[in-house]
């Protein structure tokens, strides 16, 4: 096998479509020294190597040994030096680098090598010997933390780590001889230090450190393969779900040094502006440095040229102005570098007296808007093509450039006080209030409020709407107030279970501390993070661009892109963010506000009705409304399908609790007030989410769902008299049997008939067809697609029958689920693929049998999650429909799904 990959002398074993065996770092720096860059010669050991490795308890395996030596000798000769000789010795560093970059997570050893043998002839040959001892207190400094302290069978004498030991050993020396920077200290000095340092591991660790450079090498190599298995690397690779086995590999590489005085430096670049994605050269450098200082952040770094120059660092000299040549030779690099990539990179280079080094390569990461200017301006500028264009912009990303977030600079110097689930993207902060009509009248008194609530319900809506943000201490991602939220583009936590709520005395405490009524706090409704006081926004500026993007990415797209709404007002907003349709136009939402609580007032009529009589009496005041919202959302999206449900209220939350709504009702029905609250406590069910909802209400009340065909098929009449074309579709909510749909079907044709000859028609261009959101309904699909032109998947509904997870109640235990890896995403979130998927599939291929043209759609939440839509995608469904906002993201994750 082998193991062992050189670069160096413009070749290289490998190139960079092989991040897999050599890692992101081995791969990019063989395809630079194929490029004929400047690269230090070195050779990479392989990601296997590393598995053997560990696998085999600390082994290496056969011939590695061999194939190092080869190389290293090769290494040698490209460089003119060799490892561990007296007269002209070679260092090299040893570094981790895994198949996606890690930042930070894992070891790295600088100036392995370098030993009392090997120092004097270094200095004979740099002259210099204060930057010999400087490379050596830095060896023994990394060395000793990362090799040696973290070795089998050595038992450290105290807690506090040796490198914080011999960094305190460091500062009391400057602090004795007042030395302001690690610069400062002249060779005499250092040279005393390394004496002091090795003495202190030696006491501590109860090791020598090694004298021979071999030793210090095979340490090295060691302890890079076994930093993929240290706390850091494993927590990361949870959060960024990268895989156990992939591990990482050893790049060896002969040191250059930035340490080497005034004409020597070190820095990072990124190709263009990866904040707003300029098209400019952006990065930082340090004279008189070796890496680890510029990302450690001791000192404050250099700018690279004029346009890196800010308010922390305009003082500071360029390394334009100081060295133009160098500078000239980088900028060429780059130009060079991106051609050839067609990406932007963030770089890393080291400059030993005026020569220039690459020491590393990799596409950079990016913000949302920097990655949607990157993308448009390569492709403007012939880099890439419209397919690369489309697939440059990750559909999160989308996300940030829609909504005003906080500043992640100043979120990450705050403290989080609470955490929920993400409800409502952006940011947004604001003095909270604990009811809705305390929201109403402190916003229309011009002040920012964030609404606290326990849950929300219909009666909240006007306060959510005047709320900044909106934060409860109960409730999952489905919950009311998130989707309201979530379809007004507003920012939303819900589920923040550590919330303790006192509504009388109006405050919250959040763990010891109380807040009180006024008090501000922050929102991130992309994270589901609280923070205390008023964190700064960034805007998201409408970027002139998104357009011209979003008409690319529609080129693509094959598969439709609906939304849910449910007022005129959403349904204008969906057409600016490209919706096709409505797949779903949730009846009961016009009772939530809108802009008359008549409507909300008749419902409640309606369900607290005794008699068919009394029933009928209020469906028939109720009407008007209906028609009207059905009529104008068919209007504004004329020539469009438009899904409209029949009503599906969860009982529970139309029933009056307010001693005034019940009085009111009381009038209105002719009853004692007593009799109204008796009547609400008889509608109580114990699990209302399986009670009497959906297509249960029809079947018990069939003139509720006569009432609404009607006010749908005659509201599509009146438009098609005006010469206008509606396309309304009809759904059947929580369905669990043909027969369900066979006996609505029949109240329709009934209704459908009656319209025609009243209006004088011939036909009215509508479909008929049901949600598929209880597992029975999936499972009996072929029987369900005989009596249904289409099917929509209600994924809230089917996840929480499928998990039995009551999607209100999942704050208490969700996060329990994630965190011990019972779950790996909440599936209210993004589709279940492995569970709740297989009804999925099996519906779709069971209704097509039995109806080949069965248009099928997806409605729940999860209809705007990027990994959902490819899911869909992957099935053949018609369409995807979700939120007015969510709708870009849907477009962009239905193209990349197609290219
Ligand atoms: C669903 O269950 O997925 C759905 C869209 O309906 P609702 O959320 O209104 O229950
Ligand atoms: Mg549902």
């Amino acid at each position: 096998t082998t193991y062992v990959y050189s670069f160096g002398n413009g070749a290289a074993d490998g190139d960079a479509t092989q991040a897999e065996l050599l890692g992101g770092k081995g791969a990019n720096l063989a395809e630079m020294a194929q490029l004929g860059l400047p690269v230090p010669a070195g050779f990479t050991l392989s990601t296997d190597c590393c598995n053997d490795f560990l696998s085999s308890g600390g082994n290496y395996p056969g011939k590695l040994r061999e194939q190092v030596q080869a190389a290293l000798a090769t290494v040698e000769g490209i460089m003119g030096m060799k490892f561990g000789d007296t007269e002209n010795p070679l260092l090299v560093s040893c570094r981790s680098g895994a198949r996606q970059s890690m930042p930070g997570m894992m070891e790295t050893v600088l100036n392995v090598g370098l030993c009392p043998a090997t120092i004097p002839g270094l200095i004979k040959k740099t002259g210099n010997e204060r930057f010999v001892y400087d490379a050596y207190r830095r060896l023994i400094m990394m060395y000793a933390d990362v090799v040696m302290e973290k070795a089998e069978g050595v038992e450290p004498i105290d807690d506090m780590g040796i490198r914080s030991q011999l960094d305190r050993i460091m500062e009391d020396l400057k602090e004795e001889k007042n030395y302001i920077n690690d610069t400062d200290i002249p060779a005499e000095d250092l040279k005393n230090l390394c004496d002091t340092f090795k003495k202190t591991v030696r006491e501590v660790l109860g090791v020598d450190f090694p004298d021979k450079p071999e030793d210090q090498l095979w340490g090295a190599i060691g302890a890079v393969f076994k930093s993929w298995n240290g706390r850091r690397a494993i927590s990361y690779r949870r959060i960024e779900g990268i895989p156990d086995q992939w591990g990482t590999a050893c790049t060896v590489q002969s040191m250059v040094f930035g340490n080497m005085g005034a004409t020597s430096a070190t820095g990072v670049a990124f190709t263009r502006n990866p904040a707003n994605g300029e098209n400019r050269f952006y990065g930082e450098w340090l004279p008189d440095a070796q890496g680890e200082d510029v990302v450690a952040g001791t000192r404050t770094p250099n700018p690279l040229n004029k346009d890196t120059k800010n308010d922390q660092n305009e003082h500071l000299p360029s390394l334009e102005e100081e060295m133009p040549e160098v500078y000239a030779q980088l900028y060429e690099i780059r130009n060079n570098l991106e051609k050839h990539y067609r990406d932007m990179l963030d770089i890393e280079f080291t400059i030993q007296e005026k020569r220039l080094y690459m020491l590393q390569c990799r596409v950079g990461k990016r913000t949302g808007p920097a990655a949607l200017n990157m993308a448009m301006d390569m492709l403007e500028e012939k880099m890439i093509t419209e397919k690369e264009c489309v697939m440059r912009v990750k559909p999160s990303q989308l996300d940030e450039l829609l909504h005003p977030i906080v500043d992640p600079a100043h979120e990450k110097t705050s403290t989080v006080i609470a955490k929920g689930l993400p409800a409502g993207p952006g940011g947004a902060f604001g003095q909270i209030v604990f009811t809705a009509k305390d929201a109403v009248e402190w916003h229309k008194s011009g002040k920012q409020v964030i609404l606290v609530r326990e849950e929300t319900n219909p009666e909240d809506v006007e306060g959510m709407r005047a709320a900044e943000g909106i934060l409860t201490a109960r409730g999952g991602m489905t919950s009311h107030a998130a989707l309201v939220a979530r379809g007004w583009g507003k920012c939303c936590i819900v589920g923040a279970a550590m919330i303790k709520l006192d509504f009388k005395a109006k405050e919250m405490r959040i763990g010891g501390k109380v807040y009180k009524e006024g008090d501000v706090v922050t929102l991130n409704g992309s994270k589901g993070l609280v923070y205390e006081g008023a964190l700064k926004m960034v805007d998201a500026t409408e970027n002139p661009r998104f357009k011209a993007f979003m008409t690319i990415v529609d080129k693509y797209r094959t598969m439709g892109v609906r939304t849910n709404a449910d007022s005129p007002q959403d349904t204008l907003v969906s057409l600016e963010y490209g919706a096709e349709g409505i797949g779903l136009f949730r009846t009961e939402h016009m009772f939530y506000g809108g802009d008359s609580e008549e409507p909300l007032f008749l419902l409640r009529k309606m369900i607290l009705s005794d008699t068919e009589d009394e029933r009928r009496q209020a469906l028939e005041e109720l009407f008007p409304f209906m028609k009207r919202d059905i009529q104008a959302t068919l209007e504004t999206m004329d020539g469009m399908p438009v899904t409209i449900r029949l009503l599906d209220p969860p009982l529970h939350e139309f029933v009056p609790h307010g001693r005034i709504h019940q009085e009111e009702l009381a009038k209105a029905l002719d009853i004692e007030v007593d009799d109204v609250v008796r009547r609400g406590e008889e509608l109580q069910e114990s699990n209302p989410m399986m009670g009497h909802r959906g297509v249960r209400l029809g079947i018990t009340y069939p003139e509720i769902t006569e009432m609404q065909v009607r006010a749908i098929l005659e509201a599509a009449a009146e438009l098609i008299r005006q010469g206008k074309n509606p396309l309304p579709e009809i759904m059947v909510p929580v369905t669990c049997d043909v027969k369900e749909l066979i006996f609505a079907k029949a109240i329709t044709d009934r209704v459908y008939a009656d319209i025609l000859k009243t209006f004088s028609l011939d036909s009215i261009d509508y479909k008929y067809g049901t949600m598929i959101e209880i597992p029975r309904a999936a499972l009996m699909a072929d029987k369900m697609a005989e009596c249904a032109d289409f099917f929509s998947f209600g994924t809230n509904d089917l996840t929480q029958m499928t998990f039995g997870f009551s999607r209100d109640d999942t704050g208490g235990f969700m996060a329990d689920y994630l965190d011990k890896g019972i779950i790996d995403a909440d599936p209210f979130q993004t589709i279940d693929q492995d569970g709740v998927g297989q009804l999925i599939q099996y519906s779709v291929e069971r209704g097509r049998k039995t109806r080949p043209d069965l248009k099928i759609g997806i409605c729940g939440e999860q209809g705007g999650d990027p990994a959902s839509v490819a899911f869909c995608y992957a099935n053949n469904l018609t369409y995807v429909s979700c939120s007015p906002f969510r709708l870009p993201i849907a477009r962009l994750s239905a193209a990349q799904a197609a290219l």
